[in-house]
């Protein structure tokens, strides 16, 4: 049991509703890791971050900049993990987009749901299931990364590099024997059935 590590989300406003309703996958993907010992909590992120990360000419949200805003407003704390979603679509330098991004250093994580439900009917119970499969595997890769894990060469694991949808949902919801031996050496037991 790793006990008093807090969850705290920052969810903005477009994209609150898909993240109240999908609270168990998020809480399932910090248990992996971080066990049983940890209280979630739950803010609005302020819009003033995502406007300020907002690059007008791409339409899109500049992570780094997303975080670096964030980490103006709320300075890191020893034992949480913080958490920004949004609906808008998210890039850094050098790529057209991505689905999220972690600083491990202040211990943030960005995911953007933009592309993770774009196409996809929420209505249907394959179409949610899909959301939620996508949700799981993009928050426990960033986890992934937060606790030191590198992209896996193994393509079905969840810690592969997935630059578009069709690499993400060739991906298991779940790290390779490998991984999850990198990860017990860096002091993380994956509670793994
Ligand atoms: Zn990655
Ligand atoms: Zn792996």
């Amino acid at each position: 049991m790793r006990d008093g590590y807090i969850l705290h989300l920052w969810v903005s406003e477009d994209s609150e509703s898909f993240i109240n309703d999908n609270l168990d996958v998020i809480e399932a993907g910090f248990k992996l890791f971080f066990w049983d010992g940890f209280e979630v909590n739950i803010d609005r992120l302020p819009n003033e971050v995502i406007v300020g990360a907002f690059n007008e000419r791409r339409r899109q949200v500049n992570v780094k900049s997303l975080i670096e805003g964030f980490r103006k407003l709320n300075n890191p704390k020893p034992n949480v993990v913080d958490v920004i979603f949004l609906d808008r679509d998210l890039y850094i330098e050098g790529r057209d987009y991505i689905f999220s991004a972690t600083h491990m250093v202040t211990k943030t994580i960005a995911i953007s749901i933009f592309r993770l439900a774009y196409a996809v009917n929420l209505a249907s119970e394959e179409g949610l299931s899909l959301f939620r499969e996508r949700l799981y595997k993009e928050f426990i890769h960033e986890l992934g990364h937060l606790i030191g894990l590198d992209h896996c060469i193994n393509e079905t694991c969840v810690m592969a590099f997935s630059p578009d949808i069709p690499h993400l949902d060739k991906k298991l919801p779940i790290l390779c024997n490998a991984c999850v031996e990198k990860a017990h050496i860096l002091g993380f037991d994956i509670s793994v059935k």
